[in-house]
């Protein structure tokens, strides 16, 4: 070839490689055309491409086309160092070996190798990928070098264009995965399930072998498991409960930071709990500066926590430290609840034992029936003793019934605590005991009193009821509220009892609403 022809050739090798570099935005494929572009026009044996992976300290090979038995293949990986692809890695300078066999620092990864390029593909200042050719026999390297410089310089652009691309696409994966379990959290109603889901999805995405979750228990202060996921089955079970100053988990949450331990057998925190693992990651919930409990990650892989890992995994533990919160105020709102509950139930037992207790109508503040037995009963035994008279006044409201129809119940309850003010009134005299006997219905029971004294009594309470004038239009018997009166008297004595002298009473009240109403009636 001439020297203009060969100037043509590089051109459109050149072109070609700028359309191959262009074609697709996922590097791989893209890297794996290139590769195979140069080895077959170039005519090398073995071309490969390996990105530097700084964080690591290794370069591992993307892509590779070679027509000889090599040991290269995409995910090789060896140190930046070692051999001349790890020593451009490390100083950035292009390295052009005529005799490999005379290169202290060679290393055999194809075979029948004679001569070797190694060009740095840099970007930003730094080197991100190397090129390299490799060829089984002697050739004019020096030469080929500027055409093979400006496709190392061509590469780097797309190179950073396709990273570009990758990164926008893993930040998009990543935050997909931050909101989906964001999300799925919000949403559910029970935490332990959602927990449970979202140890399995990491351990899915990242390929832990041990994924855990540990809250902190607010009574005891320890840590309980409240969710796990395992890769492979690793023998022992995980602790239910953890002291939280143990182990690394222990540390994250005392130290309220990330613990990132890449080895642990040389951690002298590290609780050796399955054979494999060798690195650890704990991340503690915090939440308004608490430690609501700590996540866990385990693995058996070097490198299995990058620095990406963590920030991604940090971001959901952030994201998931609200909602254990919400679900640890609504465990508490619940236990609450239910105190408050049997609070109630207690207080409403506690209510039910004082009414048993009291002895007071609670509507009209007199003594309730329950007193009034009790009254009578003992009156009775008293009069007994004393030989005296007994009488008993049973007194009802006129058509009560009619008044509640007319002005409602509550007017109704008025009327009924007025009339037995009315009737407190009237009974003054020391022993003399008024009651609420029932509904609208009163009794005045009047110890030592005759039938004539106990008659004139009631026929005072009556008219004082009339006089009060409480206006009851729908009555019969006057315009007012009224009463009826029936009364009895008797001495007693040890062969009746008291409902004896009730039976008397009501017979004779019965007679007065016979007779019209708002009057009184004896007993014969
Ligand atoms: P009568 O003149 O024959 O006694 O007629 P009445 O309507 O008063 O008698 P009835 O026995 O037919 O009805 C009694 C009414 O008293 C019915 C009931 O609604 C009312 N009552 C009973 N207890 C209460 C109470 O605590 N509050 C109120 N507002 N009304 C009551
Ligand atoms: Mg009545
Ligand atoms: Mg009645």
């Amino acid at each position: 070839m001439t020297g203009s022809e060969q100037g043509a050739r590089s051109l459109e090798i050149l072109n070609e490689i700028a359309r191959a570099a262009t074609e697709g935005l996922e590097l791989g494929p893209m890297l794996q055309g290139v590769t195979d572009l140069l080895q077959q026009n170039l005519d090398w044996d073995h071309v490969g491409f390996a990105r530097v992976d700084g964080e690591r300290g290794v370069f591992v090979c993307e892509a590779v086309s070679s027509r000889v038995p090599s040991e290269v293949a995409p995910g090789y990986s060896r140190e930046i160092g070692s051999g001349v692809v790890g020593e451009v890695a490390e100083t950035a300078q292009p390295v052009v070996v005529e005799d490999v066999r005379r290169h202290p620092r060679y290393v055999a990864a194809a075979e029948g190798i004679r001569c070797e390029v190694c060009l740095p593909i840099v970007h930003g200042g730094e080197v991100v990928a190397i090129l390299n050719f490799e060829h089984g026999a002697p050739r004019p390297l020096e030469r080929e070098l500027p055409l093979l410089e400006a496709v190392a310089r061509q590469l780097a652009g797309a190179v950073a264009n396709a990273r570009l691309h990758e990164e926008v696409f893993r930040r998009a994966q990543q935050l997909e995965l931050v909101s989906d379990l964001a999300r799925a959290a919000l949403e559910a109603e029970q935490l332990e399930p959602v927990l449970k889901r979202i140890t399995e999805r990491l351990r899915d995405r990242f390929g832990f072998l041990l994924a855990c979750v540990y809250l902190v228990d607010p009574q005891t202060s320890r840590l309980r498991l409240q969710a796990q996921a395992t890769r492979a089955p690793i023998g022992k079970p995980i602790p239910e409960a953890f002291s939280s100053s143990r182990g690394i988990i222990g540390r994250a949450v005392q130290l309220r930071r990330a613990q990132l331990v890449v080895d642990v057998r040389s951690d002298p925190d590290y609780v050796h709990l399955v054979d494999s693992v060798t690195s650890e990651l704990a991340l503690p919930i915090l939440f308004q500066g608490r430690t609501l409990g700590v996540f866990n990650f385990e693995n058996d892989r070097a490198q299995a926590f990058s620095g990406d890992t963590v920030t991604l995994l940090q971001m959901i533990t952030d994201q998931i430290a609200g909602v254990v919160h919400l679900a640890s105020v609504n465990r508490r709102l619940s236990e609450m609840a239910e105190e408050l509950e049997t609070a109630n139930r207690r207080l409403h037992e506690l209510n039910r034992t004082l009414e048993a207790l009291s002895t007071v109508d609670s509507l009209t503040g007199l003594a309730n029936r329950r007193q009034f037995d009790r009254m009578l009963d003992l009156e009775w035994r008293r009069a007994i003793r004393g030989g005296s008279p007994l009488s008993l006044l049973l007194i009802d409201i006129d058509f009560f019934k009619r008044y509640n129809d007319s002005h409602g119940h509550l007017r109704g309850d008025a009327v009924l605590a007025e009339v037995a003010n009315v009737l407190a009134a009237a009974f003054t005299r020391a022993g003399d005991l008024v009651a609420r006997y029932g509904g609208e219905e009163f009794a005045a029971l009047l110890p030592n009193t005759t039938a004539e004294a106990a008659g004139e009594l009631a026929e005072i309470a009556r008219a004082r009821v009339e006089a009060r004038g409480l206006p009851h239009p729908a009555s019969d018997a006057a315009r007012v509220v009224t009463v009826s009166v029936g009364a009895a008297t008797t001495v007693p004595d040890p062969w009746r009892l008291p409902p004896a002298l009730v039976e008397r009473a009501d017979r004779a009240l019965y007679l007065a609403k016979g007779a019209g109403r708002n009057c009184l009636r004896t007993s014969a």
